[in-house]
């Protein structure tokens, strides 16, 4: 246990109640997820842990356990949904291929995320603010010379290519140099 690191990440509402170390409810919203599917419900198991450090959850197929780490808590209702999702997906997926090894994040854990209401699901088991903080998600290109830009979180003033600028536009700002989002494919 690491108490000290974690009581870093919390706030005081969040801290208030600490959870169960068996989840019950979660359980239940679990198999309530699984009753709406064509496999039908099969025996899940929730639990918190401490422990964990930067891992937001994680699965076992063979245990039918989800763990949760008790830090996403303070992301809020609909990240710890999300996350609990994503481990769900997991279980869902080796269950429809029959206990079979499938890659852990191939085609029928991105299925089952689709299944579960969770489509687009990232690949990522970090905690949520070490993914935002890290991850740099949003890309853009110049449409006058292709340089790219990648950012951590979308552009939110008009932003052009300094490069651009400077060479056609004596350094002054020009929208045909504006930096334009690029789709992920
Ligand atoms: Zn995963
Ligand atoms: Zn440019």
């Amino acid at each position: 246990m690491t108490p000290a690191q974690l009581e870093f990440v919390f706030d005081a509402k969040t801290t208030a109640t600490p959870p169960p170390r068996r989840d019950a409810e979660f359980e239940a919203f679990c198999a309530k997820k699984l009753a709406a599917l064509e496999c039908g419900v099969f025996p899940v198991k929730v639990v918190w842990s401490g422990r964990m450090k930067t891992t937001a959850g994680s699965a076992s197929w063979r245990a039918g356990v989800i763990t949760l780490n008790v830090a996403i808590r303070v992301r809020g209702p609909a990240e710890v949904e999300t996350t609990l999702l994503h481990e769900l997906a997991h279980l869902l997926a080796h269950r429809r291929a029959g206990g079979k090894r499938i890659p852990p994040h191939g085609s029928a854990w991105r299925d089952a995320c689709k299944d579960l209401g969770i489509a687009g699901e990232k690949r990522c088991h970090n905690l949520p603010f070490e993914r935002r903080r890290l991850e740099r998600k949003f890309f853009y290109t110049c449409p006058n010379c292709a340089t790219t830009l990648a950012r951590v979180r979308p552009l939110r003033r008009k932003y052009a290519c300094s490069a651009c600028c400077k060479n056609f536009n004596r350094g002054r700002y020009d929208e045909r140099f504006r930096f334009q989002p690029v789709k992920k494919t």
